[in-house]
């Protein structure tokens, strides 16, 4: 990989963009970029769950926008206010391809308010980070890790998120040099 493209849909505030290329870089060591894309989310709506297809918008994104890059070597990643699904799962925080080049993160569930508590952007940044950099990690081959700390352990409920470092453990980080 020689670039990450970072897409903002339906305008995350830019404090949320702007976290993410210094830990990007330092995670992944490659460039990263912001770009716009135009899409509308509605097409990924189900009506019957009120939430909308994680995978249905990878595959939107891979095949609309990652697959038209002149350039090789780009690692997408949707950053996206809604909520996601996957049909097995009653919500997930974000998708990727594993070892390929699409990824998706939503914040919809990160922030504290969600959950009866005072507005924390520190942490919602922190969370959304850990997120970002768990869901490239898999795009980057690395697949989820027993290891608590790890940022490549899965995670179900925010409290998870909070457990984890923003950082890859030794294996993950060995890993990921290998894959790089
Ligand atoms: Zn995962
Ligand atoms: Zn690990």
């Amino acid at each position: 990989m020689k670039a990450i493209h970072l897409l903002p849909l339906g305008g995350p505030g830019p404090d949320l963009v702007d976290a993410l290329p210094g830990p990007l870089r330092q995670a992944f060591r490659i460039r990263v970029e912001t770009h716009a894309f135009g899409l509308d989310p509605e097409q990924f709506f189900d009506a019957g769950r009120g939430q909308y297809n994680s995978t249905r918008l990878l595959m939107h994104l891979k095949s609309h926008y990652a697959a038209l890059q002149q350039e090789p070597g780009i690692c997408t990643l949707a950053i996206v206010p809604f909520d996601l699904f996957i049909p097995i799962l009653t919500y997930v925080f974000g998708e990727a391809e594993v070892g390929g080049n699409v990824a998706v993160v939503s914040y919809h569930r990160l922030a504290p308010e969600r959950y009866g508590l005072p507005p924390d952007n520190p942490l919602l940044l922190a969370r959304f980070v850990k997120e970002v950099v768990h869901e490239l990690g898999h795009v980057f081959s690395l697949i989820h890790c027993s290891v608590q700390s790890c940022v490549m352990h899965s995670s179900s409920y925010v409290e998870d998120i909070d457990l984890k470092e923003g950082s890859f453990c030794r294996a993950c980080a060995a890993e990921l040099a290998l894959r790089s």
